[in-house]
């Protein structure tokens, strides 16, 4: 008999095989392979989160290589999520790419 406490053996579309004890479709181990740097797309909307992606930003590095006007410029990115990803990019050392424009550009 299961208890209703015991815990669901899962097999994800990949092959993981999990124990979940809610229903939470989430496999642990396809999570984390998708976020190795990228941890920042799941801090956006999923709006964003494809805009990001449309743009070819996969990873923290990427993003530092863009203004923050270039990323508001992304469809689906709005003002909201800067923050968001300035706050990961300075907790990893990095930071949008604002200092050399706005520096040099006058
Ligand atoms: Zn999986």
């Amino acid at each position: 008999m299961v208890t209703k406490n015991s815990k669901h053996k899962k097999t994800c579309p990949n092959g993981h095989i999990y124990y979940k004890s809610s229903d939470c479709p989430v496999c642990p181990v396809c999570e984390k392979e998708t976020t190795p740097t990228s941890g920042f797309l799941s801090l956006v909307s999923a709006p964003a989160k494809r805009a990001l992606e449309g743009a070819g930003i996969n990873s923290l590095k990427q993003l530092s290589k863009k203004t923050k006007k270039e990323l508001l410029a992304l469809h689906g990115l709005g003002p909201a999520s800067i923050p968001v990803l300035e706050k990961e990019l300075q907790a990893n050392g990095l930071s949008f790419d604002e200092t050399k424009h706005s520096i040099n550009n006058h």
